[in-house]
């Protein structure tokens, strides 16, 4: 923990933690160094781990990045923070993201953009961003994210960590701030595939603060790693062709392509025609639930207070003006929009057809094919500044994550090495629901 904390000090340019636990962490280790004394420590004795600020944690302050919520205090804590605890690990702290999980860049949070460790000038990706960082710049030992449409998996692929996004439903959401509740999901950053599994293992598995997890046994996925089978691997076509994709991330994938055919798992081409659909469906259905989500926040209940309102009206106007920065803002508005009684259908309901015909497409696919195969993002870390002022081209950056959250299937980035500049490349498997342990030891045999 010692070494951690001197790490986080020579790393504070980074700006990865909103704020380190000194107190409960050492007291957490210590606790922890007894048990391992007494020979009672659970299974994530000496993990050390950063969890993302949109995760509440009792007694902490949990801020999604957003003045917002400034100061406000978690009453009790999430689902994934009592089995982390239960297991001995510590956290270590609360990392940066962009506020309220709404971005890809980290450039949206309230407390400034958290800095990629190998270029300063360019981005960690986001939202789990502070994430990323912390496990690329050795921060931490691992850390949590949340991913509603690649917010663990882009800031992995582009600080050169492992990210997991498993099925949505396998872990817990209670006690997580939700941004867009169909597709929230909690995941991993880790630099390893066997951190990622004996996370895993913890981490999922029902729970009755949240009906949506599923009842299914979860695998003991740490002893299933060396799996070796061959596997159908399907290369979605239209991905690799696309005119936005970079040229070194295309050759790094098709480099990892031929490596997957030598250790004797058969690769094809498939078509996947619907990939204009993603990025619009994804936006249409996640600023509509944004919008009801961040309802809650009325200057009321939750944090942030105008205190110069002289009605109540005004008191939430005001509150939610000052509180809320500018991307959250424009999600709400659109999704108060595409929810309201004279667009309903042309958008929002629309939007549900289109994602389900997605669906249909992605479980016929994964009916004939183990594991699908994309690139995570069509570009390496771009500049910080670079694409903040066009949300259009930054929600376009999303093209080859949201599917898996719109599908609900998981899903893992996996480090690809450095193009030429240093920056990290990665490459994308996707497989069936609950089918984790497919990624985990495919990525595992693989790296
Ligand atoms: N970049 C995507 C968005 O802005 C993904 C965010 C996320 O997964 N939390 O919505």
């Amino acid at each position: 923990l010692d070494y951690y904390f001197e790490q986080i000090a020579a790393s504070e340019h980074l700006n990865a933690f909103n704020e380190v636990f000194f107190l409960s962490a050492k007291a957490q280790a210590l606790a922890v160094q007894e048990k391992i004394d007494r020979k009672t420590a659970g299974k994530l004795a000496g993990m050390v781990i950063g969890i993302k600020d949109n995760i509440c944690y009792k007694g902490h302050i949990v801020t999604a990045s957003s003045k917002m919520l400034d100061g406000f205090v978690a009453p009790y804590s999430a689902t994934v923070i009592e089995r982390l605890l239960a297991e001995d690990a510590v956290i270590i702290g609360r990392l940066n993201c962009d506020e309220f999980a709404m971005g890809g860049s980290n450039e949206t949070s309230y407390f400034g953009p958290v800095k990629n460790a190998v270029d300063n000038q360019r981005v960690s990706g986001g939202s789990s961003g502070g994430s990323a960082v912390a496990v690329q710049a050795d921060l931490c030992l691992a850390a949590l994210g949340t991913d509603t449409g690649g917010s663990v998996r882009q800031p992995a692929a582009f600080c050169g960590c492992i990210g997991f996004k498993p099925t949505y439903g396998r872990i817990s959401r209670y006690g997580v701030i939700a941004y867009a509740s169909s597709f929230d999901q909690v995941g991993t950053l880790t630099s390893s595939v066997s951190d990622a599994a004996i996370l895993m293992e913890v981490l999922a598995g029902a729970d009755t603060h949240d009906s949506t997890v599923s009842n299914k046994d979860v695998p003991a996925y740490s002893t299933l790693l060396n799996e070796g089978n061959p596997k159908r691997i399907a290369v979605l076509k239209e991905t690799m062709e696309s005119e936005a994709l970079d040229p070194e991330i295309k050759s790094s994938i098709e480099q990892a392509i031929a490596l997957f055919k030598e250790q004797g798992h058969e690769v094809t081409e498939v078509s996947f025609d619907l990939l204009e659909y993603l990025v619009p469906t994804y936006y249409v259905l996640t600023a509509a639930e944004a919008s009801s989500n961040l309802s809650r926040y009325d200057g009321v209940h939750f944090g942030y207070r105008n205190t110069s309102a002289k009605s109540l009206n005004s008191l939430y106007k005001l509150s939610r003006a000052e509180g809320f920065g500018t991307e959250v803002k424009r999600r709400i508005m659109l999704g108060t929009f595409i929810l309201s009684a004279g667009y309903y259908d042309a958008y929002y309901q629309k939007a549900q057809k289109v994602r389900r015909l997605i669906r249909e497409k992605m479980e016929v696919l994964l009916s004939e094919y183990d594991v699908v195969l994309l690139p995570v993002t069509p570009t390496p870390a771009f500049k910080i500044g670079e694409n903040i002022k066009d949300p259009l081209v930054m929600y376009m950056e999303d093209i080859f994550t949201v599917l898996a959250n719109l599908t609900g299937v998981p899903a893992i980035a996996i480090p690809l090495g450095n193009n030429a500049a240093g920056l990290p490349l990665s490459v994308q498997l996707i497989s069936r629901h609950f089918a984790e342990e497919t990624l985990l030891s495919l990525s595992n045999s693989f790296l």
